[in-house]
């Protein structure tokens, strides 16, 4: 079965520059933008800029260098909220729902990149 985006998910209307967002860090491949409802004091999302609905849609069909460029934008958001580890910051939690068992809401790929404070532990 085939993954099947949708065009309208809200972070497609982000993409298209239909509604604003909240920018953290950009580049040829992927975006990172401030979660609207932040859970942490850095509540940053990462999506890449080419139409995948999940992590494994991602996984499996995204090329070398929209994988790279996506990670990379990702080191770069940790150093520049100063959660990285490479900056000997404390660190963050970086994770991604994917579909209903996932409860993810907004189905384009994106993960949140959550620190400023100690987590909870994993709520499975
Ligand atoms: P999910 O459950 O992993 O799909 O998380 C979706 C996230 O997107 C939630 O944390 C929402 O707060 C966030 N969100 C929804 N709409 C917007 C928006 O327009 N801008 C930024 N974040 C959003």
């Amino acid at each position: 079965m085939a993954f099947e985006y949708d065009d309208s998910n809200i972070f497609a209307r982000i993409l298209r520059g239909e509604i604003p967002n909240d920018t953290v860090a950009e580049n040829d491949h992927a975006l990172a933008f401030r979660d609207i409802a932040p859970k942490s004091p850095t509540h940053v999302l990462v999506i890449p800029k080419g139409k995948y609905v999940s992590f494994d849609d991602f996984a499996a069909n995204a090329s070398a260098d929209e994988i790279t460029g996506f990670m990379r934008l990702c080191a770069e958001v940790c150093a520049k909220e100063g959660v990285g580890l490479d900056q000997g910051n404390q660190g963050f939690r970086a994770i991604t729902n994917a579909g209903s068992h996932g409860v993810q809401e907004v189905p384009h790929f994106h993960l949140h990149i959550m620190g400023g404070r100690m987590m909870g532990p994993m709520v499975i």
